[in-house]
C-alpha cells in the first residue's frame, strides 16, 4: 500500500485515481472543482482540502491537469510541502519545455520525477489499460512502475526528462494526420461509387491499414464501436486533438524540424474547431472534408 495524492480529478483523473484506490492504495485527491472531488469520493478517493495539506504525508504525487502552466503552478505549491524523496509523476499532456521545467523544479527540491503522459482515453483509464510514455531517470521509472500498474496496460520508459511528452506529441501528430488521410480516402471512395464496407474490407487488409481505420473508423458501420456510430460523441474530442497538434507544432519549431503534414493537420483541426465542432469526436473531421470538396 502506497500513500498517493492525485491532483486533477477530471475525465481522466477520476477513473485513474479510482483504479489506484481499487488496487488497495491509500488515495487522496484534489481538484479545484468541488463536484469533481465528490465524484472521486464515490470511488474511494478521499477529498483533500488543499494541495499543501494533501502532499505532506504522501509517498507519491500524481497530477493529471489540462496544460503545462497548470502543472508548473501545482508543482510550485506541492514541492515545498512534500517530504524529500517523494516521487512526482505528471500524467498530463503538456509541451516538452514545461515538462522539462517541472523536472528541474522537482530536482531542486530533491524529488525524483517522471513525465508520464498517457494514451487510451477515458475508456483506457476506466479499464486500467492506459499506455504510459515515461521520461525521467531509470530510478524514477523503476519506483513508478508498481504505482502505474493498476492504471496501465503498458508503461514504456522513453528516455530522460521530457521524453514521455516527446513520444506522446509525435504519436498524436501521427494520429491526427492518419485520421485525415483515412477520412479523405473514404470521401474519395464515396465519390467513386464504392460502398464504405467494400473500401473498408480492402483497405483494412491492405497497405492502407492503420488504427484510425480499423479501430476508429470515421464512417458508421464497419467498426461498430467507433464514435461514427454514435453521431461522433467523443471518444477523443476535436479540441484535445487540436491541443496535441499545437504542441507538436511548438515542438517542431523549437527543434528546428519540418512537419508539413503535421502543419496541414493542425490547420484543418483549427478550422474544424472554429466551425463549432470542438466537442465532437476528432473523427468527425470526415464531414468537414466531405463538405469542403463539394
Ligand atoms: P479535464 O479538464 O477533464 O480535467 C482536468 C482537471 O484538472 C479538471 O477537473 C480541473 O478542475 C483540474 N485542475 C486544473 N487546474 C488545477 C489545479 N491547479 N489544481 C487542481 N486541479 C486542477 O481533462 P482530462 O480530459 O481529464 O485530461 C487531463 C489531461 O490528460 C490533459 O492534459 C489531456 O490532454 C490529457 N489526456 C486526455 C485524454 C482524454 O481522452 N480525455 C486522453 C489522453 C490524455
Amino acid at each position: 500500500m502506497t500513500r498517493i495524492v492525485f491532483i486533477g480529478l477530471g475525465n481522466m483523473g477520476v477513473p485513474m485515481a479510482a483504479n489506484l484506490a481499487k488496487a488497495g492504495h491509500e488515495v487522496q485527491g484534489f481538484d479545484l472543482v468541488a463536484a469533481n472531488l465528490a465524484r472521486a469520493a464515490g470511488h474511494g478517493v478521499a477529498g483533500a482540502k488543499g494541495i499543501e495539506d494533501a502532499v505532506r504525508d504522501a509517498q507519491v504525487v500524481i497530477s493529471m491537469l489540462p496544460a503545462g502552466k497548470d502543472v508548473l503552478s501545482v508543482y510550485a505549491q506541492a514541492l515545498p510541502a512534500a517530504t524529500q524523496g517523494v516521487l512526482f509523476v505528471d500524467c498530463s499532456t503538456v509541451d516538452v519545455e514545461a515538462a522539462r521545467a517541472a523536472h528541474a523544479m522537482a530536482a531542486e527540491h530533491g524529488m525524483p520525477s517522471l513525465d508520464a503522459p498517457v494514451s487510451g482515453g477515458t475508456t483506457g483509464a476506466e479499464a486500467g489499460a492506459l499506455t504510459f510514455m515515461c521520461g525521467g531517470s531509470d530510478a524514477a521509472f523503476a519506483a513508478a512502475e508498481p504505482v502505474l500498474a493498476p492504471m496501465a496496460g503498458r508503461a514504456v520508459h522513453c528516455g530522460g526528462a521530457g521524453a514521455g511528452q516527446a513520444a506522446k506529441i509525435c504519436n498524436n501528430m501521427l494520429l491526427g494526420i492518419s485520421m485525415i488521410a483515412v477520412a479523405e480516402a473514404f470521401v474519395l471512395a464515396e465519390r467513386l461509387g464504392l460502398s464504405h464496407q467494400a473500401f473498408f474490407d480492402v483497405a483494412s487488409t491492405s497497405s492502407g491499414q492503420c488504427w484510425s481505420l480499423t479501430s476508429y473508423c470515421p464512417v458508421p458501420g464497419p467498426v461498430p464501436t467507433s464514435p461514427a456510430n454514435r453521431d461522433y460523441a467523443p471518444g477523443f474530442a476535436a479540441s484535445l486533438m487540436l491541443k496535441d497538434l499545437g504542441l507538436a507544432q511548438a515542438a517542431t519549431d523549437s527543434a528546428g524540424a519540418a512537419t508539413p503534414l503535421g502543419t496541414a493537420a493542425a490547420d484543418l483541426y483549427t478550422a474544424f474547431n472554429a466551425a463549432g465542432h470542438a466537442q465532437r469526436d476528432f473523427s468527425a473531421i470526415i464531414a468537414y472534408i466531405r463538405d469542403r470538396q463539394r
